[in-house]
């Protein structure tokens, strides 16, 4: 199982962001993208990650899925 984000409930606020704090793995970064509303969003690394879900548990918005 890999992390998938629905981004419309996703803030993609770096310093908010609970899902990069408990990724153990380095899996999940902020990208910055200017197409984006917000000038950022919230990257998984499906290589890196192991598939743990911890960043699901986590996310402040309920916004990560795993499958
Ligand atoms: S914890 Fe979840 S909803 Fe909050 S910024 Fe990170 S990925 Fe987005
Ligand atoms: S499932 Fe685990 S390893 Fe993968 S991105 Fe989330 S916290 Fe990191």
């Amino acid at each position: 199982m890999r992390p998938y984000l629905d981004k419309r409930k996703c803030p993609a606020v770096k310093a908010l962001c609970k899902a990069i704090e408990v990724c153990s793995r380095g899996a999940v970064a902020y990208v910055e993208d200017d197409a984006e509303p917000l000038g950022g969003r919230i990257a998984f690394d499906h290589e890196r990650c192991d598939g743990c879900g911890l960043c699901s548990t986590a996310c402040c918005g309920n916004a990560v899925e795993m499958r």
